[in-house]
């Protein structure tokens, strides 16, 4: 049964390695809520052809748009089907490839739902985390790993860390390191060994994340949720060493702001909100039109993401819709973004081989010989 399963996993994981160079795009679509249903409200999408990947939006009872995506989830589909075709990507990370797993969408079409979940139906965050370590303790002959965890916020274009103590007010910036890959210092990273640490890890990330906030929806709604998973690879058999991140991202609705009468601090939100979501949109048209300058300084977010989105990693979206009537117009806009972003196509994904860790490996050896040639 254990070889079946690894056999399964490693086909799975060839399929998404042939599809490698898109950002791949999944759509997922959350049912009527209760009172759209109480109201007789009626539903825009078509799901006929969703197993072939098509989503079809009925535009005025009349015309229907089609939109092609690497998978459809309907509102039958449950969070295990959905973490299913996401966890390729795991694997990935644990073979030393950067991904980035990110949720676009309006408010209320169940960002949140799929990458975090609730209590008792888990989404993407802890699934991902769980297989981590499973196959972790899989490989444990072969490889050692070492993983660790950081929560994080952008909020009006501000990081917070969440894990930080609450007296720290610390300001975080990203910064490039010397092997080209960028880093926040001063970033809490929790080492994790199992599940249960990484758990108690996301909990108080959430928890964190409420404080200072008097409306704790809103909130959420307006700023974007980051999970940073660093895993650390030693291959015991060839001695060879990666560092490659995971992210997993909740991001602000994308509304249009048009709708909101804000003012004041509510602008200034709203402004930064746009920042960072107009710069993800400007990334992905430059990734698309193969430019050669992506201009991911444009936003905190995009900034952060620079490792793992685009260029050589790995990249899933979920794009999250409403059934309703009344969001036709947002759906339509988060369609046509979604669309853009599965027509990238990125060169072959590259393995993060951990330099530093080289570097000491071969002055080790250098010693070693030195050492053995002085007792010959
Ligand atoms: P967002 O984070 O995009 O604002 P939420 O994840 O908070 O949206 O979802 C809004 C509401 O819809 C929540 O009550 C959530 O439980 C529900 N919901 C979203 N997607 C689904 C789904 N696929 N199945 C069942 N309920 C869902
Ligand atoms: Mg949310």
């Amino acid at each position: 049964k254990y070889n079946e399963e690894q056999a399964k996993r490693r086909k799975l994981h060839n399929q998404v390695e042939d599809a490698k160079g898109n950002i791949r795009v999944f759509c997922r679509c959350r049912p009527l809520s209760k009172v759209e249903s109480s109201t007789g409200c009626s539903t825009v999408v078509d799901f006929d052809t969703a197993s072939n990947g098509e989503l079809g939006i009925l535009n005025s009872g009349s015309t229907k748009k089609t939109f092609r995506f690497d998978r459809v989830f309907t509102p039958n589909d449950n969070q295990v089907d959905v973490y299913s075709q996401a966890s390729p990507l795991v694997t990935s990370v644990l073979d030393g490839y950067n991904v980035c797993i990110f949720a676009y969408g309006q408010t209320g079409t169940g960002k949140t739902f799929t990458m975090e979940g609730t209590e008792g139906n888990r989404g993407v965050n802890y699934r991902t985390l769980e297989e981590l370590f499973k196959i972790a303790k899989e490989r444990k002959d072969t490889y050692t790993y070492d993983i660790s965890v950081s929560v994080l916020e952008v909020y009006n274009e501000q990081i917070r860390d969440l894990l930080a103590s609450s007296s720290s007010s610390k300001k975080l910036e990203v910064k490039q390191a010397a092997e080209g890959l960028h880093n926040i210092p001063g970033l809490v990273e929790a080492k994790v060994e199992n599940i249960q640490e990484v758990w108690n890890v996301l909990r108080a990330g959430s928890s964190a994340r409420a404080v200072g906030s008097n409306n704790v929806n809103e909130h959420s709604s307006r700023s974007h949720c980051m999970l940073s998973i660093m895993v650390r690879a030693k291959n015991l058999l060839n001695g060879e060493c990666t560092k490659s991140k995971l992210w997993l991202v909740d991001l602000a609705g994308s509304e249009r702001l048009a709708k909101t009468d804000a003012q004041g601090e509510r602008l200034k939100e709203a402004q930064n909100i746009n920042r960072s979501l107009s710069a993800l949109g400007d990334v992905i048209s430059a990734l698309a039109n193969k430019s050669s300058h992506i201009p991911y300084r444009n936003s905190k977010l995009t900034h952060l993401l620079q490792d793992s989105l685009g260029g050589d990693s790995k990249t899933l979206m979920f794009v999250q819709i409403s059934p309703s009537e009344h969001d036709l117009s947002e759906t339509l806009s988060s369609l046509n973004f979604a669309t853009r972003a599965r027509g990238v196509e990125l060169g072959p994904a590259r393995k993060q081989i951990d330099t530093s860790e080289l570097q000491k490996m071969k002055l080790m050896l250098e010693k070693a010989k030195q050492e053995s040639r002085l007792k010959d």
